[in-house]
């Protein structure tokens, strides 16, 4: 089982992808996380690419695409892609590969999300100092914090710096939302697609979480 999920940051595509990962016992395979653990054991990928992921910019092509699909080819679970592609190149590249190594595509899941409502979302995301995975966001009512606490145990909050830059943010969601070369543009190169032989799942980030997940578990056979 191979999986493609497309959504902005703030869209509940960590929340969402997890459950789908989970669901069929996937590797998760995430652009960024892969980048963090370059540059945290110090390679020379780590090196390059830290410049890049500082400014809030892509890393180049000639070391993001062999990298993915050097470690999706080294996926024998099936795989969850997350964070990749994030342009038409990235995502013409990626089928490119998928049909030369004869990959079945099985699933592409695109949550779709306003641009503001996603930006008030970042922003409005707090860190528990216990799990950062307690969820808390002053702008959405059924996660909201408990006075300046975390919901769950009552921890401190904090908020991450990238989250309340708002520039950060708008970099991050101007190579999202284009239509033209963007993530935009390779989502809608797969949705367009004719015989890709996967089925395009479009989740309604709008909804409440619990509403985005049962749809969702319907749709995955
Ligand atoms: P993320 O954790 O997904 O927000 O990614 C962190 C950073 O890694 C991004 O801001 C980019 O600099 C870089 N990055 C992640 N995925 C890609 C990709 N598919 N292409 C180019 N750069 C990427």
């Amino acid at each position: 089982m191979n999986i493609l999920i497309f959504g902005p940051n703030g869209s509940g595509k960590g929340t969402q992808g997890t459950l789908a990962k989970d669901k069929y016992g996937l590797d998760h395979i995430e652009s960024g996380a892969i980048f963090r653990k370059h540059i945290g054991g110090g390679t020379e990928l780590g090196m390059k690419a830290k410049e890049f992921i500082n400014k809030g910019e892509l890393v180049p092509d000639d070391i993001t695409i062999p990298m993915v699909l050097d470690v999706l080819a080294s996926s024998t679970n099936g795989w969850l892609l997350d964070g990749f592609p994030r342009s038409l190149v990235q995502g013409e590249k990626l089928w490119e590969a998928l049909q030369k190594d004869g990959v079945k595509l099985d699933y592409v899941i695109e949550i779709k999300l306003p641009r503001d409502i996603a930006k008030g979302r970042i922003m409005g995301r707090r860190l528990c100092e216990n799990n950062p995975n307690h969820p808390n966001n002053v702008g959405i009512p059924v996660i909201a914090p408990e006075g300046d606490k975390c919901r769950v145990c009552g921890g401190s909050l904090s908020a991450r710096d990238d989250d309340q830059d708002e520039g950060a943010i708008d970099v991050r969601h101007n190579i999202y939302y284009d239509e033209e070369t963007g993530t935009m543009a390779a989502c809608n190169f797969y949705k367009n697609m004719k015989d890709g032989g996967f089925k395009y799942i479009e989740l309604d980030g709008e909804q409440s979480i619990d509403a985005i997940k049962e749809y969702l578990m319907a749709q995955l056979v």
